[in-house]
């Protein structure tokens, strides 16, 4: 199987704006931004989707989730942010390596 995107921006073989990393992830501006803010945390274990999820991906899935308001605060989004997992085609999941959206810094409605 080819590296997704993801992997290949983890390897450092493709540029990417990085706004945090540790031994277990990485967090980069989306390269299309649907808000001011738009980041991408990404598990360096190239996991395909939720939906391929095993239990010893908990403690992992764990971080993650604890990391995102931690994340969103350096980032100054003090008003509030949106997370988003797309899973599967039906999803809108465009890259096939799990990530959270964080999206913020303007009014996120009903979109
Ligand atoms: P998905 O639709 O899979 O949930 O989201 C994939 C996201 O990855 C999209 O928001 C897209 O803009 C972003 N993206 C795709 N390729 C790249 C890239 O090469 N660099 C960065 N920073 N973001 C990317």
């Amino acid at each position: 199987m080819t590296d997704s995107i993801f992997t290949r921006i983890i390897q450092g073989e493709i540029p990417a704006d990085k706004v945090y990393e540790d031994e277990l992830v990485i967090c980069i501006k989306d390269i299309n931004p649907k808000a001011p803010v738009h980041l991408l945390l990404i598990p360096k274990n190239p996991i395909i989707s939720l939906a391929h999820l095993q239990p010893e991906d908990a403690q992992l899935m764990g971080h993650m989730t604890m990391l995102l308001p931690v994340i969103a605060k350096s980032m100054g989004l003090d008003d509030g942010f949106r997370t988003i997992i797309n899973t599967g085609k039906g999803g809108g999941q465009e890259v096939d390596h799990l990530h959270f959206h964080i999206l913020g810094g303007r009014l996120l409605g009903f979109e």
